[in-house]
Parts: structure tokens; C-alpha cells; sequence
């Protein structure tokens, strides 16, 4: 081994490899560039982005982890923020600019402790310990809420949604989020937000926006001739085409004479009278098929006076289950009456000149619909990622029962928490603990920035009044001075910001903790050449 003078030659010649502190560097400098980009969005003052797609397709949103998803981010590092985004948006269904924006600002403070030669490991370890402490600070601060406490349901989800380009129904959105949340709540806790159904129409105005008690497709019926309207809907659901199947394989049928055509055309028409006497004979009057009904089908089931909807999306078909009570039958031969569901009514309406049916007074009480309105597909789009996320969010403030202030209040707090902490730790740990201290300024800050606020003088006055004992203020961004946000009712589920955290501090230790980034040049036909597959065969080096 020692006379081994030669250059070891570990991997082709085409890796691009970044060492050090300038892997450091460019890594942080992408996760601070992802940060950025949606920095001025963040808060009910925030910037929108208008996202063009390759396609052309537009997208006009305030919602961070939209944005991210829609860039189409390469960098390595960039991409593991954006991961942050998305963890916090399945975790919590919020504050993914929180998170996003955070995990920006602890990179740029350790950069500075970077170049006064701190060694990332003890800049992790520091935010590993603030970031712990902070998660207690936030604990300290809440307070509990529950299902009866609706109006302050309201405000959680009014703070969810605001800024985000529904202003002007947010109120009625807020309402409509709790209603239907609490519909479907057991015990004060939702199991899963996706029981709530939501479906939406452009035309009209948010206001317009209905809770329905039941479910709500955009679908009509396949033939005028039905009713369209049935009390006492006895439903079923077919995963059945009602036609007759086209021969699977490449089978042939030999026809040589007219007799035979029309033996063969009675016998598929026969076929077709049987299904729809079968679902005749089990009492439905409502059918829901995943498939294609043929004319013919559709033709006898009018005359019976059965309404029926064709090609009924899959996700629809279940929640239709789920509501109604009735089993989703593959065979029609198999169907039985106990297979049909239940609801008081089916009826086809017209919403903005188009028909939409709705399945109304279900089985299962719990099965509720948002159907949205809004003036355009952009409008009624953004609605619909807001209240989708306001649902999330009410979800998880029942969960866990504690709320805590917005508007900067609790980052504030965890600031000046985190800083007391640091003077009993010392050392260089001590440098990276505040630095994690002042990175909590950057969401007051950037609330007050996007509304063209003096952000600093807010931040002194609001860190004054916290030293005061006034742990609740935070920026009011719509009268531009310091306020109890508790009081404005500007208020968060605690775990929003504990998730913020968490997932911010982790992917910054991450991306400080890489001094060697070996990038595999793009895959090109034959492979890499020089047969260094991965980086197993690093361990002699
Ligand atoms: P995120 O994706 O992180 O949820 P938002 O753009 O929704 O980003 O902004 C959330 C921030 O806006 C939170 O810090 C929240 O407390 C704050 N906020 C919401 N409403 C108000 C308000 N009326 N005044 C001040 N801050 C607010
Ligand atoms: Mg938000």
C-alpha cells in the first residue's frame, strides 16, 4: 500500500465533483435561491405567482408548495427544500412557506458561521438543540381549542386561508370549512379531511359556495327521457359496462348470411334487456355505472323510468359507497336488492347552465360535499386549494388541541426563548444557537416586508412588548401596528409551526452536513463507462 505513489483513479472521468466549502456554498446558495422565490408570497399580504406550465396552462397562487411543485426545481439541494414543503403540506396541510422560508434563513445565518470558521457539524449540532427548545417554547405558548368551540374553529381557518386570493368569500369559506368539518368529525377528531367531498363550478362568486348535504357529482344523465328527479333513490352501483362487450381477443364470427346478422343483433339486444330487467327487478331506480351505457341500455332504462350516469369517476364510485350504503357490483348477474344504497334524493340541477347531480339526505349522515363557485376556473381553483387546506388545518387543530398565535407572535417568541437558552450554553454552540434565534425574525419580517411595512421598527416594538410579557403580539399587517394576534384572531394549530420547524432545522442540518457533492454525469446510452457503478467503491479512497 505505502509505494502505492500512483494516482488512484476512483470514478470516470465525467463525474462532476464539488468539494468542501464550496460544496457548502453552492448547496446553500440553491436552498437560499428556493426560499426566496416564495419569501414575498408569505402572509395574508403576501404576492401571488402566476406559474405557466409548458404547456401554457396557468396557475395564479399564493401557495407555497404549489409553487414548488410547479418549478420543476433541479438542484439537488433546492429539491431537498422543496421536500420540506411537501412534508409539511402532508403532515399539517399548512405553512409551507413557514417551513420553506425558515429552512432559507437558518442556511444564510450559518453561512455567516461558516465563514468565521465554525465547522458545520457544530452549527448542527446548536440547531439540533434550538431547534428541540423551540418545539417546548411553542408548547408553552398554546392554548387548547375543541369542536365546540366553533368561533374559534373560524378564526383558525380564516387565518389558513387568508391572503390567498379568496378574500372576498373568506368568510363564508371559513363557515363553510368548520360546518363541514364538524359534520364529519367523531369524538372531536377527523379521521381523514378526504370524507369531505368538494366539487366546484366557475360562474357566480365565492359566496355562492354551498355545503351539501350529500354528495355532488359533475356529471348529467345519459338520456333526456329519465327523471330528473327521484325521491327515495334506491341506488346501484355498477363497475360494469351496461353494453355488450366487444370480443376480447381477436376472436372472429364468421357471419355468411343477412339471417345470421340478425340472429346475432337480437341476441346482443337480448343481452342488454336482461341487465337493465335485472336492475329492474331488484328495485333500483338510480344507476351509477363506472362505464358505458349503450343506447339501447339507456333507451329501456328511461322507458322503466331509472335515471342512470355513466362513466362515473372512481374516486366518485366509492365516496358514492360510502354514502349511500351500496355495494359496487362487478356482475350484474350477482346483483341483489340488500347490494342498493339509500338516499332521499337524486336530483339533476343546473349550476352556471351546466347540469351537476346532486345525491342528497344519504345513508351516511357524515357524507358532506363543498360545492365552490367563483367568477373564474381561477378564482374557483384557488378556492379550492385553499379550503382544501383549511380543512387539513382544522383537522389538525382538533387533533391536537392546541392553537398558538400567528403574525410573527410565536416565532417571535421562540426567538427571544431560544436567545435566553444560548447564554447558558457557551461556546461555539452558544454562536449556532443564535444564530438558529435570529433566523425566527425572518417570518415577522417577511409579514411585514410583503405589506410594504417598516418591518424593522414592527420587529423592535413587538420584541419590546414579548420582553414586556405580551407573548401574543405579533404584526398586524392590515393596520401596520403591533396587536395581540389572539385578540385579532389571527391564530395557527400549534403543530403547524412545530412541523415548520421540525422540517425546516432538519433539511438545513442536512444540507450543511454535505462537503461532497459527486454528481454522475446524465446518463448516456452505455452507461458509465470505466465500471464505477456507485459510490460503494469509495471506501478505499
Ligand atoms: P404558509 O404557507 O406558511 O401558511 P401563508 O402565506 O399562508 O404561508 O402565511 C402564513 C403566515 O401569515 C402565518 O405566519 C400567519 O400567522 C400569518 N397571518 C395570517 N393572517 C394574518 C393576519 N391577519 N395578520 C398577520 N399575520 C397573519
Ligand atoms: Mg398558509
Amino acid at each position: 500500500m505505502a509505494e502505492a505513489r500512483q494516482p488512484v483513479i476512483i470514478m470516470p472521468e465525467n463525474v462532476q465533483r464539488i468539494l468542501g466549502r464550496d460544496a457548502q456554498r453552492i448547496n446553500i446558495m440553491a436552498a437560499k435561491a428556493v426560499s426566496e422565490v416564495v419569501r414575498s408570497t408569505l402572509g395574508p399580504r403576501g404576492m401571488d405567482k402566476m406559474l405557466v406550465d409548458s404547456l401554457g396552462d396557468v396557475v395564479i397562487t399564493n401557495d407555497g408548495v404549489t409553487i414548488l411543485e410547479t418549478m420543476d426545481i433541479e438542484h439537488p439541494a433546492a429539491k431537498m427544500i422543496v421536500e420540506v414543503a411537501k412534508a409539511q403540506e402532508d403532515e399539517v396541510g399548512d405553512g409551507t412557506t413557514t417551513a420553506t422560508v425558515l429552512a432559507g434563513e437558518l442556511l444564510k445565518r450559518a453561512e455567516d458561521l461558516l465563514d468565521q470558521d465554525i465547522h458545520p457539524a457544530i452549527i448542527a449540532q446548536g440547531y439540533k438543540v434550538a431547534a428541540e427548545k423551540a418545539m417546548k417554547i411553542v408548547d408553552t405558548l398554546a392554548m387548547p381549542v375543541t369542536a365546540q368551540d366553533t368561533k374559534l374553529l373560524i378564526k383558525i381557518s380564516r387565518t389558513s386561508m387568508n391572503g390567498r386570493g379568496t378574500e372576498s368569500g373568506i368568510d363564508h369559506l371559513a363557515n363553510l370549512s368548520v360546518k363541514a368539518v364538524l359534520r364529519v368529525a367523531e369524538d372531536g377528531k377527523v379521521s381523514d379531511v378526504d370524507d369531505i367531498k368538494i366539487e366546484k363550478k366557475a360562474g357566480g362568486s365565492l359566496e355562492d359556495s354551498k355545503l351539501i348535504d350529500g354528495i355532488v357529482l359533475d356529471k348529467e344523465r345519459v338520456h333526456n327521457g329519465m327523471p330528473s328527479l327521484i325521491e327515495d333513490a334506491k341506488i346501484t352501483l355498477l363497475n360494469v359496462a351496461l353494453e355488450v362487450k366487444e370480443p376480447e381477443t381477436d376472436a372472429q364470427i364468421q357471419i355468411t348470411s343477412p339471417e345470421q346478422i340478425e340472429a346475432f343483433l337480437d341476441k346482443e339486444e337480448e343481452m342488454i334487456k336482461k341487465m337493465v330487467s335485472k336492475i329492474r327487478n331488484v328495485g333500483a331506480n338510480v344507476v351509477f355505472c363506472q362505464k358505458g351505457i349503450d343506447d339501447l341500455a339507456q333507451h329501456l332504462l328511461a322507458k322503466d323510468g331509472v335515471t342512470a350516469i355513466r362513466r362515473v369517476k372512481k374516486s366518485d364510485m366509492t365516496a358514492l359507497s360510502n354514502a349511500t350504503g351500496a355495494k359496487i357490483v362487478t356482475d350484474i348477474r350477482d346483483l341483489k336488492e340488500k347490494d342498493l344504497g339509500y338516499a332521499k334524493k337524486v336530483q339533476e340541477k343546473k349550476i352556471a347552465g351546466e347540469a351537476m347531480t346532486f345525491i342528497e339526505g344519504c345513508k351516511d349522515p357524515k357524507a358532506v360535499t363543498i360545492l365552490i363557485r367563483g367568477g373564474t376556473d381561477h378564482v374557483a381553483d384557488e378556492a379550492e386549494r385553499s379550503l382544501k387546506d383549511a380543512l387539513k388545518v382544522l383537522a389538525t387543530a382538533l387533533d391536537d388541541g392546541k392553537i398558538v398565535p400567528g403574525g410573527g407572535a410565536t416565532e417571535i417568541q421562540v426567538g427571544i426563548g431560544l436567545n435566553k437558552m444560548a447564554t447558558h450554553v457557551g461556546g461555539r454552540v452558544q454562536l449556532a444557537i443564535e444564530a438558529f434565534a435570529r433566523a425566527m425574525d425572518i417570518i415577522p419580517r417577511s409579514l411585514a416586508d410583503n405589506a410594504g411595512l417598516n418591518a424593522i421598527d414592527l420587529l423592535v416594538k413587538a420584541k419590546s412588548e414579548h420582553g414586556a410579557g405580551k407573548q401574543s403580539v405579533g404584526i398586524d399587517v392590515f393596520s401596520g401596528e403591533t396587536k395581540n394576534m389572539v385578540d385579532l384572531g389571527v391564530i395557527e394549530p400549534a403543530k403547524v409551526k412545530k412541523q415548520a420547524l421540525k422540517s425546516a432545522s432538519e433539511a438545513a442540518m442536512m444540507i450543511l452536513k454535505i462537503d461532497d457533492v459527486i454528481a454522475a454525469s446524465k446518463i448516456s446510452s452505455g452507461g458509465p463507462p470505466g465500471g464505477m457503478p456507485d459510490m460503494g467503491g469509495m471506501g478505499g479512497f
